[in-house]
């Protein structure tokens, strides 16, 4: 074995499986894939980083990776400083906020409204639109008191206002908005108190605009307008027919959810002319889901709305405003396609299209150009907020030394370690189904009681064995067999992380949305595991098993091998809109602790704290009262002193950590 005596890398249990002229070429091959990891290492640069993990598609203009290796945010885009989020995260668990952690940044939000504010600015004097855009917040995409103030305050000199899907928005937004002018649009299924409500914001003020979603509301809004005396104005929804795309598209079409059909239109503004009122119906809105991939759908969408409009106006209703919902979408993996997590247009191309449209169907039928409003919550929420988690322990499926095979070892032990001595770049499609049946059979072995439990470990661990040394080989392959593309699933590691995907993450469990998750710092490092995520909850479910990538989904995440004693920190980007409220309290892993951090000239200031929930208070939340439990574990105590099952010492620990417990977050300490 000369050939490999000079090379000191060759490990003892190499040089077992080094037998045959064969053997001695894996061998080589084997050492040359090590020393290329070894090359890897060294020139494992920042791009590759940013490369592999597609930071700038989704990142830019506040996400990158400095010369550390760390995530850096800049919240103010291009314009203004950044902060080390890794270092950000460090001082923050100093002052005792622990993991997970949401991150705001107010300034993100700040840029974000003032960016579509100046897409639609820009798109109207291009166009030379006579009119204004006047957008508004779904308060449902992030109800959250600190950011909802926030955005109102940014949002004054646009004169941004709120939209309200429901009576406890309504109730947010009526005492949130303060900025004169602003609108308030009243969405979503009203009572009499809703519309009444509404109808007396205008005495405060307020511009509350309520739009007709069902044809009762119509004789609804006409009874409130005679009862208060007050003349509202009102919008209609309509359900356009145009198809809407991916996760939403049923929120279009004839038969979808919400809105008036054009035929229950044509009776909405009947009803609204024979009491007098048409010249109250002034808005047209319609909203043909959220995530919307393709500008053509938009496009299609607003040009269906524009001719509504006009014939509105035509029909004698004293059209103001031509509301076009949300949808704007997210490019959650950064490759400006229409892919589903995706977009195939940017800001300026929607505000533009938008505009274009609209002046081009009321020039044609001579109808005065309306204000313009958008409901764009995703995309002015999404951004804000990162999502801080640690990893709290890993699983391989590979683990341990090779077991020895002898002549006196079970016909199936030795007949798997020949397959894997025989592995080589030739067969290993061929072996990898060899491994397959042979541990299959070991187990049917097992099951029948002709193999231990020893041998069993054993079968298991060779046969794993067999495919960490062919995924070795398929990685080499430009082209890897059908068969084989499981194999990166199969052998990648489980990292178990900080965290409750029902909480932080709900609709990557509920419908298969990708956010881009990273780790932020290590970055200089190559990610040589293959892994998928595990939560906190005892619920199969919980765990994070897709991942962008270009154009696909990907199962695995690449990831830094994870070292016991040094805290391995992932962040999730771009999960400001929808996830927080609509996070569920599975296994009782309650809120996380959110900090909101403002740029300062000198460095970053904390604006708010608010500290995730303690387990008295999610206990609560399922009607248990935390002095009832104190008192039955103190009772059980007292029992089992008396009957000496414990020690004075003991009883005092015991009740100590329950009590301290109740006070504690839900999540795992770190210490
Ligand atoms: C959810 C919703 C929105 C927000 O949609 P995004 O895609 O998040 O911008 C806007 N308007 C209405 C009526 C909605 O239901």
């Amino acid at each position: 074995m000369e050939l490999e005596q000079n090379n000191g890398e060759i490990t003892d249990f190499e040089q077992v499986a080094v037998k045959s002229l064969a053997d001695v070429k894996i061998a080589k091959l084997e050492n040359k894939s090590k020393l290329r990891l070894k090359e890897e290492r060294k020139s494992w640069r920042i791009e590759d980083s940013e490369e592999l993990y597609r930071i700038r598609g989704w990142g830019e203009p506040y996400f990158s990776i400095n010369a550390l290796g760390h995530v850096t945010v800049s919240p103010q885009g291009e314009r203004g400083g950044s902060l080390d989020l890794y270092e950000l995260v460090k001082a923050l668990e100093k002052r005792n906020l622990g993991l997970p952690l949401l991150i705001r940044f107010s300034d993100i939000l700040e840029d974000r409204i003032e960016r579509l504010n100046a897409c639609f600015a820009k798109a109207i004097a291009r166009y030379n639109y006579p009119g204004v855009y006047r957008g508004v917040f779904p308060v449902k995409c992030n109800q959250h008191r600190h950011l909802v103030e926030n955005l109102v305050r940014f949002g004054q000199p646009f004169q941004f206002g709120l939209e309200a899907g429901s009576k406890p928005e309504l109730m947010i937004a009526l005492a949130t908005l303060k900025t004169p002018g602003s609108l308030l649009i009243c969405n979503g299924y009203k009572d009499k108190e809703y519309i009444e409500t509404a109808m007396l914001a205008q005495r405060l003020g307020q511009t509350p605009i309520i739009v007709i979603e069902q044809l009762e509301e119509v004789q609804m809004a006409i009874a409130a307008s005679r009862k208060l005396g007050i003349e509202p104005v009102l919008g209609v929804r309509a359900k356009l027919t145009c198809k809407g795309i991916g996760q939403w598209a049923s929120t279009t079409g004839e038969r979808a959810k919400f809105g008036l059909s054009i035929p229950e239109m044509i009776r909405a503004v009947d009803e609204l002319r024979e009491a007098g009122m048409l010249n109250c119906l002034q808005l047209l809105h319609f909203h043909i889901g959220s995530q919307i991939s393709s500008i053509s759908v938009i496009k299609d969408a607003i040009r269906e709305a524009s001719q509504i409009y006009v014939e509105l106006v035509k029909l004698g209703a004293a059209m103001k405003y031509l509301d076009v919902g949300g949808g704007l979408a997210v490019d959650y993996d950064g490759s400006k396609t229409n892919f589903h997590a995706s977009k195939n247009y940017n800001m300026q191309n929607y505000a533009n299209d938008i505009v274009a449209e609209v002046k081009e169907a009321c020039e044609e039928r001579n109808v005065p150009a309306p204000t313009l409003i958008s409901e764009s919550g995703r995309a002015i929420a999404s951004h804000q907020s990162v999502l801080v988690f640690d990893v709290l322990s890993t699983s391989e499926v590979c683990t341990g030394a090779l077991p020895s095979v002898s002549e006196s070892d079970h016909l199936i032990l030795r007949n798997l370690w020949e397959t894997y001595q025989s592995i080589n770049a030739e067969n290993f499609q061929e072996a990898y189904h060899d491994a397959i049946q042979f541990k299959d059979e070991a187990i049917s072995l097992f099951n029948f009681g002709y193999l231990s439990i020893t041998e069993r470990a054993k079968a298991e661990q060779l046969y794993w064995a067999c495919c960490e040394k062919i995924q070795n080989l398929v990685r080499q392959q430009n082209y890897i067999p059908d068969d084989l593309k499981d194999l990166e699933n199969i052998m990648a590691s489980i990292y178990y992380v900080n965290l409750s995907v029902f909480q932080s993450a709900p609709d990557t469990w509920a419908i298969n949305q990708l956010f881009p998750i990273m780790p932020i710092h290590r970055l200089d490092e190559p990610p040589t595991q293959r892994a998928t995520l595990a939560d906190l909850t005892c619920d199969s479910d919980g765990k994070i098993d897709k991942f962008i990538d270009k154009l696909k989904v990907k199962p695995v995440l690449e990831l830094h091998p994870f070292k016991r004693g040094e805290r391995y920190y992932l962040g999730m980007f771009l999960a400001g809109a929808y996830q927080e409220i609509m996070g569920s309290l599975h296994n009782l892993f309650g809120h996380t602790n959110v900090v909101h951090i403002k740029l300062t000239p000198k460095g970053y200031q904390i604006e708010h704290v608010v500290r995730g929930d303690t387990m008295k208070e999610v206990l609560s939340y399922v009607q248990y009262d935390s002095e009832d439990l104190v008192e039955s574990i103190r009772k059980q105590t007292e029992q089992a002193l008396q009957e000496k099952r414990i020690t004075l010492e003991e009883s005092q620990l015991l009740l100590q950590n329950y009590e301290r417990s109740l006070q504690r977050y839900t999540y795992l300490s770190a210490n």
